[in-house]
C-alpha cells in the first residue's frame, strides 16, 4: 500500500449531504476521520463526521485552512466552483481528479467524451438560441429532451419536445442557460454500473441495477437487473473503459438505456451514487468504503454480491413509513433531515430477497 494514507489520517469531503454522511460513516470504519466542507450549517454529513467547515465556495481563507487540515480531498457534489477546486489542488490532491469533474459538469463535453470513446450516446446537438434549437430539431427530430448543459439534477432543468410546436415553451424553460437537446432514446429499462478504480489502476464494478424513476427521481434499484450475460459483460467493460481514460480514483456511477440495439450511456456521475446504495447491504464492501478504500490509496473491495437486494428511496413524506418498515426485517438508513419537503431524499431502505442468484 505505498501512497496509501494511514489509519488516523483525514479526508476533506466537499459537500455535506446523504452522499458525504455515508462515506464519512464508512471512513470511519476503517479509522479514518472526515472534514466536510459546506456553505449550508449542520448538514446530513457534517453531523457524523470529525470536522465540518461551514463557508462558502468563494471563502479564500477557510477553503485553505480546509485543504490544510486533510490528507486527500474528495467530492459528493459536482457543481463545487472550478476556482474553489483550483486553490484546494495547490495544497492537497482531489480525487477523483479534475477532468472527471469538468467532463461530468457539462452534458455536452460529457457526451463528446463519451462518443470519442467509442461509446453510444443519444443523439445530441447544443442548443444556445432558438435558430440553433431549430436546426437541432431538424437534424434530430422529435421526440426530443432539451436539458440544461450543467446543473441539471433529478430530472431538473428538462423540459420534453414531442413535437416541433413544443420548442419555444421547452426553451423557455431553459432560462437561457445554454442547453443540449437530445434525441430520445427508446429503451426498454435503465441500468446503472458503480464502478470503482483504485490508486494503482486496478478496477473492480458492483453488478448492474435496475433502476426506476418516478417525476424524473430514482425510486428503486433491484439486483440482479435484468440483462443477458452480454449485456452485463458489456456494461461492465464500459465503465472500466470510462474509468482507465479518465485516470480516475474513486466511486463513479454510469447510467445506461437498455434498448434493443444495446446500452446506451445516459450519464456519467463522477462521485457515489444513489443506484448504489443497494451494496450497503448486499455486498461485504459497498460503494461508500469502495470510494474511501480508492481515495485513501488502499486496495479495493472485488464488487461481490452476496445477496439480490431491492433499494427504496424514502422521499418527502414517506419518511411517516419508518416507524411500519423499522417492524420489518430490512436495512433502513436515515439521513438525519429534520423537514421532509416533498421530492427530498430522506432515506433509503434496502430489502434483501434472497441469495445472489
Ligand atoms: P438525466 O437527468 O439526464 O439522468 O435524465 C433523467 C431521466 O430522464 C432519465 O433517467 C431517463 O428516464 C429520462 N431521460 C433522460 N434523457 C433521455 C433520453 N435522451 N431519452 C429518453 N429518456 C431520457
Amino acid at each position: 500500500m505505498t501512497d496509501a494514507l494511514a489509519p488516523g489520517s483525514t479526508i476533506g469531503i466537499l459537500g455535506g449531504g446523504q452522499l458525504g454522511r455515508m462515506l464519512a460513516v464508512a471512513a470511519s470504519r476503517l479509522g479514518l476521520k472526515c472534514h466536510v466542507y459546506d456553505p449550508a450549517p449542520d448538514g446530513p454529513a457534517a453531523e457524523v463526521s470529525a470536522r465540518a467547515t461551514t463557508a462558502a465556495w468563494d471563502d479564500e481563507a477557510a477553503l485553505t485552512a480546509f485543504a490544510e487540515a486533510v490528507d486527500v480531498v474528495t467530492y459528493e457534489f459536482e457543481n463545487v466552483p472550478a476556482a474553489s477546486l483550483d486553490l484546494i489542488e495547490s495544497i492537497v490532491p482531489i480525487r477523483p481528479n479534475r477532468r472527471a469533474l469538468a467532463v461530468s459538469q457539462d452534458r455536452i463535453d460529457e457526451k463528446d467524451f463519451l462518443r470519442d470513446l467509442g461509446l453510444a450516446t443519444a443523439p445530441y446537438a447544443m442548443v444556445d438560441d432558438a435558430a440553433s434549437l431549430d436546426a437541432a430539431l431538424e437534424r434530430i427530430g422529435a421526440p426530443a429532451i432539451l436539458k440544461t448543459r450543467r446543473f441539471g439534477y433529478d430530472g431538473k432543468g428538462q423540459a420534453r419536445i414531442m413535437a416541433a410546436e413544443d420548442a419555444a415553451a421547452a426553451l423557455a424553460e431553459m432560462n437561457g442557460a445554454p442547453a443540449i437537446l437530445e434525441g430520445f432514446v427508446e429503451f426498454s429499462h435503465e441500468v446503472s454500473v458503480i464502478g470503482a478504480r483504485g490508486l494503482d489502476g486496478a478496477v473492480a464494478c458492483f453488478d448492474p441495477g435496475e433502476n426506476r424513476h418516478e417525476d424524473g427521481i430514482l425510486r428503486e434499484t433491484t439486483v440482479p437487473a435484468r440483462l443477458s450475460a452480454s449485456q452485463r459483460t458489456d456494461a461492465v467493460l464500459l465503465a472500466a473503459k470510462i474509468l482507465t481514460e479518465l485516470d480516475y480514483v474513486g466511486v463513479m456511477g454510469v447510467e445506461l438505456f437498455v434498448t434493443p440495439q444495446g446500452l446506451v450511456v445516459n450519464e456519467i456521475a463522477p462521485r457515489v451514487h444513489n443506484s448504489g446504495h443497494w451494496t450497503q447491504d448486499g455486498c461485504l464492501i459497498d460503494q461508500f468504503e469502495q470510494h474511501i478504500r480508492a481515495v485513501a490509496g488502499w486496495p479495493l473491495g472485488d464488487g461481490a454480491r452476496h445477496s439480490d437486494v431491492v433499494m427504496e428511496n424514502l422521499i418527502g413524506d414517506d419518511i411517516d413509513r419508518v416507524p411500519e418498515i423499522a417492524a420489518t426485517q430490512s436495512a433502513l438508513h436515515l439521513y438525519g433531515k429534520a423537514e421532509a419537503r416533498p421530492g427530498r431524499k430522506m432515506g433509503h431502505v434496502n430489502r434483501l430477497t434472497g441469495p445472489a442468484r
